[in-house]
């Protein structure tokens, strides 16, 4: 792709009804998305059911080799797609954000490519002979969010598409732009209608869940439309896999060095200004070592500048949308009245234009607290005080959400020790949020079922059949 302006043009609508999507950060027009409709999305699933056989016939190699061919591509427009997923989206091109979320689709891509999956043999004892192998499923729908657009889309279609499958997406009504260039970039050497974008809303959506040409649905989002999702899939038996909302723990033990463990903590909080599934939500800290590991904290966060995506100097953006600005201006302001400290932030600027909420840490407070309980998705952080490590775990396991929790010192076995008492899909030790494509990930109770990323990844795309004989 040539330039910034190309890959625009190349996605905007030449016909049909369009919608103006705003710059986050400023309110400006960025582009125009089109504005799809069922009959749009059946024709996407009629033109990706055609496709599909003969993309299975290629057989893994190729397919592979077809999905690194896409890595090239995004890597060689990765500077315009970063530029576009900030403008649209809000985060900064540099820290962990815009370049970093492009270049993670890039690096998914190849490892997804060289990801292993043999036949396994079950039973071989001289009488039975039965190996287990995985099929392709058909038409895949994938409908995602808008806090990490492009990465989270890669997450679902490259393990589809690797498992011969085709994909239709639908990308979230906050940030369809971004999807619709990424795919654009990945599409360049793909079959016709194999993967396609359906820009519409929830109507879409729910059309996607409960097609009955589509035999499993990625979704990635909330846990209430995670729910309406396994509802409408009912009548056809879909395979869903469900990345739910989160409220993830982290606990701090007392022997931990605040000092050294501050920036790590920051971004476990605060990557992609606290708009992602796995961030930090609320932090239990030890009393012994309280009042230093806020000290800490408000040293680093009061350092980390905010503003808009396109200046360099940025690490931390808006909120993408009004609707996410309220929710978190309303759970600070509820704790501030509660009688909670706040530390740094709460008082954000109302002359200013865009969603800027600022960086915000908030001691002492109850567990029982809203913006405790519930979940903020913004750059807001509870700090809890507790005095034994079982009161920390419980109330870290108190909510009805599991998907990630962190816990910090340098003594791996008493952490190690302490990870295992947390209900989540993935406790990191030392640092939070950390995903690797070898490495699977998926929730636990309602942060959602079924494993994304390595071998366990590909067989969730893919049908399990038992050869016997
Ligand atoms: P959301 O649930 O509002 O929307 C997600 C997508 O679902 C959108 O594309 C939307 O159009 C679509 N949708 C809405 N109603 C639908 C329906 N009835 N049927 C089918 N599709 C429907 O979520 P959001 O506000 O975009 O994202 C924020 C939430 O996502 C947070 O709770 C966050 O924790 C969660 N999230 C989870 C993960 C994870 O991996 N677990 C990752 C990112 C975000």
């Amino acid at each position: 792709m040539e330039s910034y302006d190309a890959l625009l043009a190349s996605i905007t609508p030449t016909t049909g009804e369009t919608r103006t999507i705003l710059d986050p950060a400023t309110g400006s027009p960025v582009g125009q998305a089109p504005v799809h409709t069922v009959e749009d999305l059946d024709a996407a699933v009629a033109a990706a059911a055609a496709a599909q056989p003969a993309w299975a016939a290629l057989g893994h190699d190729a397919r592979s080799a077809a999905l690194l061919k896409a890595a090239d591509a995004v890597e060689r427009s990765a500077e315009e797609l970063a530029r576009l997923l900030s403008r649209e989206q809000g985060k900064p091109l540099n820290g962990p954000n815009a370049r970093f979320e492009v270049g993670a689709c890039a690096a998914w891509l190849r490892a997804t490519a060289g990801t292993p999956l043999e036949a396994e043999t079950v039973v071989d004892d001289g009488e039975t002979r039965a190996e287990l192998h995985y099929r392709p499923i058909g038409v895949v729908g994938a409908i995602g969010p808008w806090n990490w657009p492009m990465m989270i889309t890669t997450w679902q279609i490259a393990p589809a598409l690797r498992m011969g499958n085709a994909v239709v997406v639908k990308p979230s009504e906050y940030t369809p732009l971004s999807v619709l260039a990424l795919v654009k970039v990945i599409n360049e050497d793909l079959p016709e209608g194999l993967l396609s974008v359906v820009s519409g809303g929830r109507d879409v959506g729910a059309r996607l869940a409960e097609h009955p040409a589509v035999g499993k649905v990625m979704f990635t989002g909330s846990t209430a439309t995670g729910k309406a999702i396994i509802k409408s899939s009912a009548d056809t038996v879909k395979r869903l896999t469900l990345e739910l909302g989160g409220n993830d723990a982290g606990i701090v033990l007392p022997d931990a060095d605040p000092a050294a463990i501050a920036q790590d903590l920051l971004w476990g909080a605060f990557i992609n200004t606290g708009q992602t599934c796995a961030a930090l939500k609320r932090l239990y800290v030890h009393s012994d070592i309280y009042e230093d590991v806020c000290e800490e904290l408000t040293k680093v966060a009061a350092a980390m500048p905010m503003g808009n995506g396109l200046d360099e100097n940025n690490v931390l953006g808006p909120l993408q949308n009004q609707q996410q600005y309220d929710i978190v201006a309303k759970l600070v302001d509820a704790a501030r009245d509660s009688g909670a400290r706040i530390l740094l932030g709460g008082d954000p600027d109302p002359g200013q234009p865009g969603y800027f909420y600022p960086t915000t840490l908030v001691a002492d407070i109850d567990n029982n607290n809203p913006l405790v309980a519930e979940e903020q998705f913004g750059p807001a952080l509870p700090i809890i005080r507790y005095t034994t490590v079982d009161d920390a775990v419980a109330m870290a396991n108190a909510l009805d959400v599991g998907l990630g929790a962190s816990v910090w010192s340098p003594n791996l076995d008493a952490a190690r020790d302490v990870a295992g008492r947390l209900e989540a899909g993935t406790v990191w030790i030392n640092k939070h949020g950390a995903v690797d494509p070898r490495i699977p990930f998926g929730g636990a109770k309602q942060s959602g079922y079924g494993l994304e990323f390595g071998t366990e990844g590909l067989k969730a795309l893919g049908v399990p059949q038992i050869i016997n004989g």
